[in-house]
């Protein structure tokens, strides 16, 4: 592996995933979260994750154990010293990111790259918080990290190539694909994707067609493998929300203006999936 020793700052639906797929790949990983209990669910979920390998037989027994053996569970920062390469995988909010980057970069060795699975926050501004931005980029996961095969790599304006390339080939190394996007609002992936659910939105407040059609056009039709309204129920309508906001604010242009009907249905409370009710009614 090009990094043998990886950090990993936030043990939620996404740094576990993290923390999951270096480990299988070889690396140790400490993964740093704000409580034990949070640890707790994180050693779990991925246990789960690794006996269903095993069951698949994509994973032998004694490699499932291996990888959680090389997995350290920690509360303390300090953990993450050693570390080559620490993803910061942290709730979407830029003050707590930028308190991660300027710890990160107080104590690690100075060869040591900093990435940030953020889905928007620019990564020019996390590298601003630290002394090394040649050595701070995005690696954007998809959800669920060990199925999903992308990563979106973002290049922010001081990234070093040679950052770039080492990042680049450790992707390949945890049999993903990485595709490069430089640090613009929304990078490619949630620029193209958002302004597409939040049309679907329009398409529903205005009556064009029911939910169920909409998913139905979009799904069929497009070859898509969940209509949009469906999908952004799995992202969660705040989530949504906040990243169209971004794009907004980012690029100026009224066309990523959100819709009100999306706007409506946070203020209520309907984030989806998780809250139980969004576009559509989920059993508890
Ligand atoms: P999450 O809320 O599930 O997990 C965040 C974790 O960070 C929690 O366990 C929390 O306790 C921990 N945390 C908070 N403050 C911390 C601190 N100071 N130090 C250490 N740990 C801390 O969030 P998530 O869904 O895993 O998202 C994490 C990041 O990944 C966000 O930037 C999000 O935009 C991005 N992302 C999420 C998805 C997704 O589908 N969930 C997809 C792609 C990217």
């Amino acid at each position: 592996m090009t990094f043998s020793k990886v950090a990993v700052i936030g043990g939620g639906t996404m740094g576990n995933g993290i923390a999951q797929v270096f480990a299988t790949c070889g690396s140790e990983v400490v993964l740093v979260d704000t409580q034990d209990a949070f640890l707790d669910r994180a050693r779990e979920t991925i246990e789960k994750n690794l006996s269903r390998m095993v069951r698949k037989e994509r994973l032998t027994s004694d490699e499932a154990a291996a990888a959680m053996d090389r997995i350290t569970f920690t509360t303390s920062m300090d953990g993450a010293q050693a570390a080559e390469l620490a993803i910061e995988a942290v709730p979407e909010v830029l003050d707590i990111k930028s308190d991660i980057f300027e710890r990160l970069d107080g104590i690690l060795g100075e060869d040591a790259i900093i990435a940030s699975n953020t889905s928007s926050i620019s990564i020019t501004v996390l590298a601003s918080r630290t002394r090394r931005p040649e050595k701070v980029i995005g690696m954007h996961f998809m959800n669920p990290v060990p199925v999903m095969k992308l990563v979106e790599v973002i290049r922010g304006h001081k990234t070093s190539d040679e950052t770039n390339d080492r990042i680049l080939a450790a992707c390949k190394e945890l049999g993903k694909t990485p595709a490069v996007s430089n640090d613009y609002p929304g990078f490619v992936a949630n620029r193209i994707l958002l302004p597409m659910i939040n049309e679907a939105c329009f398409a529903l407040m205005e009556g064009v067609a029911t939910r169920e059609d909409i998913d139905t056009i979009m799904k069929l039709g497009m070859n898509h493998p969940m209509g949009p309204l469906t999908l952004a129920d799995f992202i969660g309508l705040d989530v949504c929300l906040n990243i169209l906001r971004v794009l907004h604010e980012g690029l100026g242009d009224p066309k990523y203006r959100p819709c009100p009907l999306l706007v409506r249905m946070v203020d209520a409370g309907l984030l989806g999936r998780k809250s139980g009710r969004g576009f559509y009614e989920y059993g508890s």
